[in-house]
């Protein structure tokens, strides 16, 4: 059985003191002891040794971006290695804003992917399709495209190092999120991709759903069979909101999802 996650995604917001009240307010009212589902909040890289000092220690440390280089004259690069300096644990990769504002190519995120592997991190790639791929039917051969990169570097030992997040670009931060069947049909996709490489590996890679999640939607999109949980943004922010989806993935882990 996967264990579901659920990740936060600050993007370019907060600040120390939001940082500090937010912990204080996730403590509050969420309790790792009892919980079934893993936690995990990407911040700003600025915040991420405070983020490390004063978080549950079962909460999971994660970063935005990674260098593609290890090292060198790359101004304004963080690499893998740096990251996992100052305790994250996870970072995201080919975040669809990455990809439309930063041009990142399928090479570039998969150069990525493979150095937060190479450091121990683990890589949340993320994948999704346009409003127009999906009007024109080209989600399978977009998502198709940008999983190819990477696949075709793992390795059966890999299969608990890394997740995938399915973000339909169209839902992110627009209040528009896909259906529970919609998810679903494009994670059952991925699962199939990832198990032409191999069967055993697919069955156990978590796929997050991403894109306009919330306490309303997230129950119903965590409870199809290939949904293991959120990459939440907007709704990140707020302690409470995403208390409340972190506690509808244990309330479907209870029930033996
Ligand atoms: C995201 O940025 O990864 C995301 C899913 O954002 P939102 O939840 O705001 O749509």
């Amino acid at each position: 059985m996967r264990k579901l996650l659920v990740a936060g995604n600050w993007k370019l917001n907060g600040s120390q003191q939001l940082l500090k009240q937010w912990l204080l307010d996730f403590n509050d009212g969420f309790d790792f002891d009892k919980s079934n589902c893993d936690v995990a909040l990407c911040v700003p890289n600025v915040y991420l040794p405070l983020l490390k000092q004063i978080k549950p220690s079962s909460m999971l440390c994660g970063s935005q971006d990674v260098s593609s280089h290890s090292q060198g004259a790359y101004t304004g690069e963080v690499s893998a290695e740096m990251l996992a300096d100052v305790g994250a644990d996870l970072v995201l990769v080919g975040h669809s804003e990455r990809r439309a504002y930063h041009n990142e190519s399928d090479a570039k995120i998969a150069a990525k992917f493979q150095q937060a592997i190479d450091h121990a991190l683990i890589p949340v790639l993320c994948v999704g399709e346009s409003h127009e791929q999906r009007e024109s039917n080209q989600t399978f051969a977009v998502i198709e495209k940008q999983l190819k990169a990477v696949i075709e570097k793992l390795t059966p030992d890999l299969a608990d190092r890394f997740l995938i997040a399915y973000e339909p670009v169209w839902a992110i931060g627009t209040g528009l999120t896909a259906s529970a069947e919609q998810a679903q049909e494009v994670h059952q996709f991925i699962r199939s991709q990832l198990a032409i490489n191999d069967v055993t590996m697919a069955r156990q890679i978590r796929l997050l759903y991403g894109g306009s999640c919330n306490g309303e939607n997230a129950h119903e999109l965590f409870s199809m069979p290939d949904v293991d949980g959120g990459l939440i943004g907007g709704a990140s922010l707020t302690a409470t909101d995403f208390m409340t989806i972190c506690h509808q993935a244990n309330s479907l882990l209870k029930n033996e999802r």
